[in-house]
């Protein structure tokens, strides 16, 4: 673990999530609190091909990033603003507002709004895992959303 503070501000997160291995280190915290699972098979058994910022499973081979089936995925959003959003919903000491967050990180005040919400709703179902669309299978292993996450 890197000797880097932990962001206290809102302003703190904006600089810290911008460096892509420290956001791409916290999202694996948060959603594998165990260590890194592989979302096809649920294996433990995973390389971490750190040059391309993507892990192989060494079961199915198959490739994942941490951001691989989360509310994360496929958004023009990036993980280091979607961290922010994280950031600010977690924080104790400081409440989050759409128009503050919009503000920080450089996206609209309805865009940041649909950000906390998607995160709020992630947070009460305990994983970050991309909701349901028809046609698309529901991950069967559920043991990676585990309660009591060290968040
Ligand atoms: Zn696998």
């Amino acid at each position: 673990m890197k000797a880097k503070t932990f962001p206290r501000t809102l302003r703190q997160a904006v600089t810290y999530f911008r460096d892509p291995d420290e956001a791409r280190w916290l999202l694996a915290q948060l959603r594998w609190p165990e260590g890194i699972t592989c979302p096809s098979c649920g294996s433990f058994e995973i390389s971490d091909l750190t040059t391309r910022a993507v892990f192989c499973c060494r079961l199915c081979r198959r490739q994942f990033t941490v951001k691989s089936g989360t509310i994360f995925e496929d958004s023009p959003i990036g993980l280091h603003q979607w961290l922010c959003a994280v950031w600010a919903l977690s924080s104790r000491e400081h409440a989050a507002s759409s128009h503050e967050l919009a503000r920080r990180i450089h996206v609209t005040q309805k865009t940041a709004w649909f950000m906390l919400s998607r995160i709020r709703l992630a947070m009460q179902t305990k994983g970050f895992n991309a909701l349901p669309r028809s046609g698309r299978r529901r991950p069967r292993n559920n043991r990676l959303w585990r309660k009591g996450s060290s968040m």
